[in-house]
């Protein structure tokens, strides 16, 4: 059973800047290199991708409370492991 990585807390860090291609050089190295192997962050990076490309999309139209509540909450939960 693998705890969580310290790498993985790094990686989210820079998943934010990654995916807004706002990193410095170094940064995306860490990122991409941390993202090839470990595939709780790659999912969590697919995620982020997908919502934030969903939230494009939507953009331009009126995101009812009730569903901008639902995506922030999505956003908080983790897929963590059930050790507290
Ligand atoms: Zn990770």
């Amino acid at each position: 059973m693998t705890d969580h990585d310290p790498g993985c807390e790094r990686c989210e860090e820079l998943l934010q800047g990654y995916l807004d291609r706002d990193l410095a050089a170094d940064e995306v190295v860490v990122a991409e290199g941390h993202l090839d192997g470990c595939d709780y962050c790659r999912r969590r990076y697919r995620f982020e991708e997908r919502l934030r490309r969903y939230i494009r999309v939507s953009a331009s139209e009126r995101i009812p409370a009730g569903l901008r509540q639902k995506l922030s909450e999505l956003r908080d939960e983790r897929p963590a492991s059930s050790s507290s």
